[in-house]
């Protein structure tokens, strides 16, 4: 099992993550994805995308934007409960979530419970608590012109107001707010999906874990609208067509994967039935992903809010109803991180007192599907020969990188560390029979073909 350390170390050394303002001395909870990480980062949303709404016709494609209108964040209930505890340490001001000083809390300890724990600040040792207040983790900005002074000012109060907005916490609520939109645009048979995928904003009080736990993340949500008749077999449908995606898409082995029906008084009020998908992280299991039945709770509140109806009527039966809501949500980061720890291996070097590092990636996710060099840097001839094969493959294949620094045994090395599944070396031989050597990431086995046939 790879350790988080070299999936982080590795990361930078080779161009997938780097930590966010890096190069100011870093910015809490943001990252930053390189050259290597946007490629496999747009493969895996490419993958998402094509599986989910390109390859079906029950599911369409949203792109709604990041600032909504307030009222958004009051129906769906993230202005008043989207808040962690917060808890101050009186001596040295350090601000905590509390819930994560010790094992067991969790969202909704008490002050009372929290005291009892003896727990010592963990910046200064000391034990001096002020009481857990919610903290809302919604980023707060003011849309229009509005001065720094107007924050303060008591005439200005009705316009800060007004301007309030929030970046979107979650891509959900853009799906919820767009569907009446598309029904009255083309009226989709139900059961119907709109599936988005975006940033959203947390101000998470401490993050943590690498990416796992960031401010800004990459989701990719789907909203799966039913007749409330059919949503346990939509549940099951939606659910078997998932666990397909996570193990065939992506690769994933199913011995990292546990499935847990989140027992009834650990799910939301409005929800019958929630399952949490985690994955064995290098650092210990953690939630990848959640299907969650909603019922009519969000398009309800809308109702509310809005003034607006949102039912729907049946083609067939005429019958008419809120439709129920099954979402399947998944974080772009989460599943980063899962990949990588999947693909990431350390094996001796056959025959070598060597050890190689390799990312077996799936050969859709990985960033360059071949590496093409010369054997040789300093024969004209084979440089030739090597550009013109490289050439080849990159009109065919888009993916494709040169190498032609080192020997030929580091840059094996450096691919392998990237996840390249073929590197084709040109040499001496090519210029005779036009065959090339490609050698395969994973078992490191060499064959001789002709580019044509790659
Ligand atoms: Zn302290």
């Amino acid at each position: 099992m790879a350790n988080l350390e070299d999936i982080v170390s590795l990361c930078k050394r080779r161009g997938f993550i780097f930590p966010g303002s890096d190069v100011y001395g870093g910015f809490a909870g943001t990252w930053d994805f390189g050259p290597l990480g946007v490629m496999l980062k747009r493969n895996l949303m490419n993958l998402w995308w094509n599986f989910w709404v390109e390859k079906r016709d029950d599911i369409f494609g949203i792109d709604a934007a990041i600032l909504m209108n307030p009222k958004t964040w009051v129906a769906s209930g993230h202005t008043a409960t989207f808040a962690d505890p917060l808890v101050e340490c009186k001596e040295c001001h350090g601000r905590f979530r509390a819930d994560k000083l010790a094992d067991g809390l969790n969202e909704s300890v008490t002050t009372e419970g929290f005291l009892k724990l003896k727990i010592k600040c963990p910046t200064c040792g000391k034990e001096n608590w002020g009481p857990i207040r919610k903290f809302n983790m919604m980023f707060e900005t003011h849309v229009g012109a509005v001065l720094p002074d107007d924050l303060t000012s008591e005439s200005s109060k009705e316009l800060v107001e007004r301007s309030t907005a929030y970046l979107r916490p979650e891509t959900a609520q853009g799906i919820f707010t767009n569907y009446k939109n598309v029904v009255d645009a083309f009226y989709p048979d139900l059961p119907f999906g709109l599936a988005q995928q975006g940033k959203a904003f947390r101000n998470e009080i401490s993050p943590r874990d690498f990416i796992l736990r960031d401010r800004e993340c990459s989701q990719m949500e789907i909203e799966y609208f039913v007749n409330p008749k059919t949503w346990e077999s939509e549940f099951e449908k939606i659910l078997g067509e998932y666990r397909t995606f996570l193990t065939e898409k992506l690769g994933l082995k199913k011995s990292d994967l546990t499935e847990v029906e989140v027992p009834a008084a650990d799910r939301a009020h409005y929800s019958k039935r929630t399952v949490d998908i985690m994955y064995k992280y290098p650092n210990g299991e953690e939630e990848l992903m959640g299907i969650a039945y909603r019922t009519d709770f969000d398009l309800k509140n809308i109702e509310r809010e809005s003034g607006k109806s949102m039912e729907y009527r049946d083609k067939t039966s005429g019958e008419v109803f809120v439709p129920h809501v099954i979402e399947p949500s998944i974080g772009v980061e989460r599943v980063f991180l899962a990949i990588l720890a999947n693909a990431y291996s350390e094996e001796k070097v056959e025959g070598k007192n060597e050890t190689r590092t390799v990312l077996k990636l799936p050969e859709l996710l990985a960033p360059y599907k071949f590496c093409v060099s010369p054997l040789l840097k300093n024969k004209p001839e084979l440089v030739e020969k090597a550009r013109e094969v490289y050439e080849f493959l990159k009109e065919k294949y888009t993916f494709v990188t040169w190498d032609d620094s080192g020997n030929i045994g580091k840059r094996y090395r450096k691919q392998d560390e990237i996840g390249t599944p073929k590197c084709v070396v040109v040499d001496f031989d090519t210029l005779d029979d036009g065959t090339v050597t490609v050698r395969d990431r994973d078992s490191a086995a060499q064959i001789r073909i002709k580019p044509e046939e790659l």
